[in-house]
């Protein structure tokens, strides 16, 4: 007797067991590999489930197990090296095995579709088609004919039956006998050529000279490059080593910055395919390129964090930039890093992985100190450009418009003049963060969060950007009828008015998620600014991310304050990252360009550190003070959050979970809480967290193993609960 055991895509943490569709001999079924798709009757519907093993007897009674209804693969679609990942990931990020597959299949094929080859449809023989003696089928001649052309080669394409005037319906007809099948000629990939790259500084060259020394097994890079030292170039090349062994590339790069230059690039140095895997795509465009990299028709597959599951035939090198970016960590659901996921796949695969970034993370500056990754650093900016300079501007007593001091609207003055571009941040869209009302103090309240509603004045709304709420932009207070409504705070809306009234001459181009909805004005944008011609460029963290604008001569930095006070303790990390990223987008060619930071607190620790230090030394004292207080990388967390519609239920449930597994855990696990989250409602539900801490990686498991298995005995209805490994916001 065979059972097919198999993961459903569910919450649920458990396997299946199914009994094999009637019909399908024990052979065939012995035979079957994990990861085949299986559509089966789940509950009152029909769902698609994923094969683990097929064994001999079940723990369940026979009589209660229910048949499969198709076995919709005959081999595997994922290798084994994404089955394993997948395996690791669902154990290490304690998520349900099959969501995490969900993760490794694109959508069609998640919802049962067949699997459709990319190619040409062609024409085979069958075994018994093969069998059949020469002459037979004499009385369709059309028949005879087909089989004797597809006894000479082993595929023969429809186009090339077509011109034997042979139909695909006679084919049909012979495929109905048995005789023939259906089958694909896929364009045989072509060896990926590359032209020749920059000429290499010395840096550069020991970093790609080191890293390819280890092309054919597994090795984890650290690339630590200033902003426009050339970590690209490097990348560029390290590539053009791997496609002369004829292996595949992954590229994952964060969410937003992907830009037509980035692709350009890679067109343009290789002769190869370069396919992109992004939520951008439409889902057809999608299946093809994971179905291109699946197969190894694609060389270079470039994509967003989901890609790191993406299938390689043949995976020779794993390129992970600008690894500090928070994009990597998926926030809802499946709660993984890929940065992470990519380094245990290199691992797995056997082949190096670089990790590059102009402000790593101090996990990944952590793991080059211990050895654990072998680091390169490249301090110069390439192609001659200079490194910026660096100023805080004491706004204290200054007059404020618009939250612009004079001083600095001078000095942007002074930059459009010089015939330069101008860079200014400020990561606050809408108008103002806050509405309120000058006779009785109403405020804008979400009516789901605990969090004030956004003026946004070119929409006239009032929008939440916590949860989905909008409502129009009232005349007069709800409260006491006055019309004398007051925004508080800055938001790039009013900056935009502000800057346009100054500079009308120039032109101004606001860039946030609110005016680059459009899939197309990015690339707008990025051409209209490489004119040259001087501008205004107001934005929100989208600004900063890998884009190369070579007019930006100013960067300011407009309220530097925001990033200061965060309660979580990656806050000085994320501002020195963050700092420096807008930063480096000043004078990338050529001039060596300025960058403001507007603050009332010039002589704050921080702000000294990032204008005083470069950010390697900077970050190296973070993680030493990290160290020393035994917070992340000297200690692993995870957190459990759980919401509810009563603000009661979730705490209770994080209450009873503590209790009833505090006596388990390894001694040097710790559980902090239950607190409740610093927005504690949010979308109409309450939310409270329990954070675990562990000096060690693997007690910090172990003690995160016993609270999903007990938080699953725990009954809590009208509660949903979740656990984040590596939390990034532990607040
Ligand atoms: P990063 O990725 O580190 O920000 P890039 O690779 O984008 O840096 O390089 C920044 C600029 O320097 C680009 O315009 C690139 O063409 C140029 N560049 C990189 N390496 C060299 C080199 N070895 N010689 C000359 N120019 C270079
Ligand atoms: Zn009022
Ligand atoms: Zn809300």
């Amino acid at each position: 007797m065979s059972i097919l055991r198999l993961v459903i895509p569910s919450p649920l943490r458990f396997e299946f067991d199914y009994l094999p569709p009637v019909n399908i001999p024990g052979a065939q079924l012995r035979q079957l590999a994990p990861g085949v798709r299986i559509r089966v009757p789940f509950g009152r519907r029909e769902t698609i489930g994923y094969l683990l093993a097929v064994i001999p007897v079940s723990d369940v009674p026979q009589s209660k197990l229910k048949a499969a209804i198709e076995i919709l693969d005959e081999v595997p679609l994922i290798s084994t090296n994404i089955m394993k990942i997948c395996l690791w990931a669902a154990s290490y990020y304690h998520h349900p095995l099959g969501e995490v597959l969900c993760a490794a299949f694109p959508v069609s094929l998640r919802q049962g579709k067949p699997h459709k080859m990319l190619g040409e449809t062609a024409w085979r023989l069958t075994t018994h088609g093969k069998g059949l003696p020469e002459g037979a089928l004499t009385r369709s001649p059309r028949q005879a004919q087909a089989l004797t052309i597809l006894q000479k080669s082993p595929k023969v394409s429809e186009t090339r039956l077509a011109q034997e005037e042979i139909s695909t319906g006679i084919m049909r007809t012979l495929a109905k006998k048995g005789l023939v099948e259906v089958c694909k000629i896929s364009q045989l990939p072509q060896q990926g050529s590359s032209r020749a790259g920059l000429e290499l500084n010395d840096e550069q060259a020991q970093a790609v000279s080191a890293i390819a020394a280890t092309l054919g097994g597994f090795e984890c890079h650290l690339l630590e490059g200033v902003t426009g030292s050339g970590k690209t170039e490097v990348y560029l090349q390290l590539i053009a080593h791997c496609l002369a062994q004829q292996k595949q590339v992954l590229l994952l790069i964060p969410e937003i910055g992907l830009t037509p230059q980035t692709l350009g690039r890679f067109e343009a140095r290789f002769d190869a395919q370069v396919l992109t895997l992004h939520s951008g795509l439409a889902e057809g465009e999608r299946y093809q390129a994971w179905e291109a990299a699946r197969t190894g028709i694609a060389h270079i597959v470039i994509g967003t964090r989901s890609s790191v599951f993406a299938p390689m035939q043949n995976l020779g090198l794993i390129v992970v930039d600008e690894e500090h970016d928070g994009s990597y960590k998926q926030q809802d659901g499946f709660r993984y890093s890929a940065r992470d996921v990519a380094v245990k796949r290199g691992q797995l695969e056997n082949c190096p992985v670089v990790l590059g970034s102009a402000t790593p993370s101090l996990e990944s500056i952590h793991n080059a100190e211990l050895g654990r990754y072998q680091h390169h650093s490249l301090q110069q900016r390439a192609g001659g450009a200079q490194a910026p300079t660096l100023r805080a501007m004491d706004v204290r007593k200054q007059v404020l418009n618009a939250g612009f001091s004079e001083p600095l609207v001078a000095t942007i003055e002074e930059t459009l003049n010089r015939g330069k571009q101008a860079l200014l941040f400020l990561n606050r869209r809408g108008f103002a963060p806050t509405l309120l009302c000058h006779d009785c103090g109403w405020m804008a309240q979400c009516r789901n969060c605990d969090a004030r509603l956004t003026v946004h004045r070119r929409s006239a709304h009032l929008r939440c950007h916590h949860c989905a709420h909008s409502a129009a932009l009232p005349r007069q207070c709800p409260e006491c009828r006055s019309s004398a409504l007051l925004t508080a705070g800055l938001g790039t809306e009013q900056a935009e008015d502000f800057l346009r009234s100054k500079f009308a001459n120039f032109e101004l181009y606001r860039v946030d998620s609110d005016s680059m909805r459009n899939k197309n004005a990015m690339q707008e944008l990025v051409t209209n600014i490489s004119k040259g011609e001087p501008c205004i460029l107001l934005g929100t963290q989208m600004l900063t991310k890998g884009h190369h604008f070579p007019g930006v001569d100013l960067v300011a930095i407009i309220d530097a304050d925001a990033a200061l006070f965060s309660t979580d303790f990656r806050g000085e990390e994320r501002m020195a990252q963050l700092l420096t990223q807008v930063g480096g987008r000043a004078g990338r060619e050529g001039d060596s360009g300025q960058v403001i930071l507007q603050t009332h607190y010039p002589d704050h620790p921080i702000i000294r550190a990032v204008l005083e230090q470069p950010y390697g030394i900077h970050a190296r004292n973070i993680l030493a003070s990290r160290l020393k207080a035994g917070l992340p990388p000297a200690s692993s967390m995870a957190l459990i959050r759980a919401d509810a519609s009563d603000a009661q239920v979730g705490e209770q449930f994080l209450l009873q979970l503590r209790k009833q597994t505090q006596p388990q855990l390894p001694a040097d696990a710790i559980l902090v809480g239950p607190l409740p989250s610093p927005l504690q409602r949010r979308a109409g539900k309450f939310r409270s967290q329990l954070l675990l801490r562990a000096s060690t990686r693997s007690a910090a498991q172990q003690a995160a193993a016993i609270l999903v298995k007990t938080a699953e005995t725990i009954p809590g209805r009208a509660l949903k609960w979740s656990i984040d490994i590596d939390p990034q916001d532990t607040f």
